[in-house]
């Protein structure tokens, strides 16, 4: 037994959440162990992203801490892995001597040869190179015992787009999409180990199977929905330029893919799309928003807009704010530009001072919580099915523990609201909530970001339950 212990410090988004597990699954194959606090871990990888410079500057914050807990005890291996790893590589070992090992984002699979070279020999190393495979996704360890009820596979990795202002596919490669039948596995894996929602991921799941003539992501979606015991199916991204019909149908004759779809349409101007290379108009994501309507009218949308794109005039701000008050999205993810290095905007002159990035963003902010709360308010008084994550994050941040719970559950509907709710269990009745059930939730009130909720029913989570049971009031 190796008696060491490690910890991961995940920054990002989704794909980075899905490698930490692979890098978790690797170490634990390896015989480590995860440290319950960041002090006693042996071993500490910080998985980073360079999408925006906050994360960036929360990485380097976090290696300053581990810096110090380097000179109390210098056995402790540091890696810094993830997108700002494989973009500055050698330049992190410079920068903070401290570090033993920088591994880029396709030298995952690497990583067990990579540490017990340094625990051998005390070197550091920097791992950048690209594979031929991808990232040896297929070549899995076990990921895990228990699963969370919802959990991310990657099934595709890199982005042929080069959209201006984004890095991905200089830090990702290009785009590769993992045999299905692998992907088939892992997730009849995770549901096995407890899963009941699975979150689909790639850079853009329109492109999923194409370069390689395997399945296109309409078939995927259909092969992944005959899972017994797979409740629920989300997936995230899906460019509006590669976003059609067949899709479109995907959300309508699989009934366990959930009614909620993320659709980045970053500005409401044709000029600044065609500055950040998007290759979609206004009017044709409009359009592809009515034609999903049509076909699936109780869907949930939501988007990313990028502000103070360089060059953004004040009639292109208000061509997007048009764009919200047309769409009513349920809920953005907003942020203000920020020059990436490498990508292409940084040489883009009439960049938009901090300033008015900021008071744009507050403008857009404000109408965007006009349309949620419109939204969230609408569902008070239906009855949703909700799939039960945990305990409320205000009585527990960690995993579910019955012992420790007050009766404050929370979940989410199929279109991604997150809906809490009291339950306590009574042993008279049989009515017992733990994560992974089904439960019938009449919709009491409303908030900014959440739900409140009255549970009627329990059920079983076995088979696929989508949209509202209908119940008399
Ligand atoms: S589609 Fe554009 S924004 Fe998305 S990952 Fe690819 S290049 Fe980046």
């Amino acid at each position: 037994m190796l008696n060491k212990s490690f910890y991961i410090n995940t920054i990002g988004c989704q794909m980075n959440v899905y490698d930490s597990e692979q890098i978790a699954a690797r170490l634990a194959a390896m015989g480590y162990q995860q440290a319950g606090v960041l002090e006693q871990a042996d071993l500490v990888i910080v998985n980073t992203c360079t999408i925006r410079a906050k994360a960036e500057q929360k990485a380097f914050s976090f290696l300053g801490r581990l810096a110090k807990l380097k000179i109390k005890r210098p056995g402790l291996v540091i890696g810094v892995g993830g997108c700002m790893a494989q973009q500055e590589g050698h330049k992190i070992l410079r920068r903070a001597p401290h570090i033993d090992l920088v591994f880029g984002t396709r030298a995952i699979d690497r990583l067990p040869l990579l540490i017990s070279k340094i625990e051998d020999k005390r070197c550091r190393i920097v791992d950048v190179a690209w594979t031929e495979t991808p990232d040896g996704l297929d070549t899995l360890p076990e990921r895990r015992l228990d699963s969370p009820v919802s959990t991310f596979v990657t099934v595709m990795r890199g982005c042929d787009n080069f959209c201006t202002y984004c890095v991905v596919p200089h830090v990702r490669g290009r785009e590769t999409s993992r045999h299905p039948d692998r992907i088939m596995e892992e997730i009849r894996g995770l549901v096995q180990s407890g899963a009941k929602e699975v979150t689909l991921l790639g850079q853009n799941v329109n492109s999923y199977g194409k370069k390689e003539g395997l399945l296109s992501f309409p078939e995927l979606l259909s092969r992944v929905n005959t899972i017994e015991g797979l409740v629920r199916i989300r997936f995230t991204t899906s460019h509006p330029k590669d976003f059609g019909s067949g899709l479109i149908n995907a959300f309508r004759s699989n009934e366990k893919v959930c009614d909620h779809i993320h659709l980045p349409v970053q500005s409401g101007s044709d000029r600044i799309l065609k500055r950040m290379n998007r290759k979609y108009t206004k009017a044709l994501y409009l359009d592809k928003i009515a034609k999903l309507r049509d076909t699936c009218p109780g869907i949930a949308i939501t988007s990313d807009i990028i502000v103070g794109f360089p060059g953004e005039t004040e009639t292109d701000f208000a061509d997007t704010m048009d764009l919200i008050k047309t769409v009513h999205f349920d809920g953005l993810f907003a942020f203000v530009y920020s020059d990436r290095p490498n990508a292409p905007a940084v040489q883009f002159r009439n960049k938009i001072s901090e300033e008015e990035k900021r008071k744009r963003l507050q403008t857009l902010l404000k109408l965007q919580e006009h349309f949620t709360r419109i939204k969230n308010q609408a569902l008070v008084g239906s009855v949703q099915p909700i799939l039960v994550e945990g305990t409320s994050k205000k009585q527990s941040s960690g995993r579910f523990n019955r012992s420790q719970s007050t009766g404050q559950w929370t979940g989410r509907t199929t279109t991604n609201k997150i809906v809490n709710f009291y339950h306590h269990d009574n042993p008279q009745s049989g009515v017992d909530i733990y994560p992974g059930k089904v439960v019938y939730t009449r919709i009491e009130k409303a908030y900014a970001h959440s739900l409140w909720g009255k549970p009627i029913e329990v059920e079983s989570a076995t088979g696929g339950l989508k949209g509202e049971k209908s119940y008399a009031a």
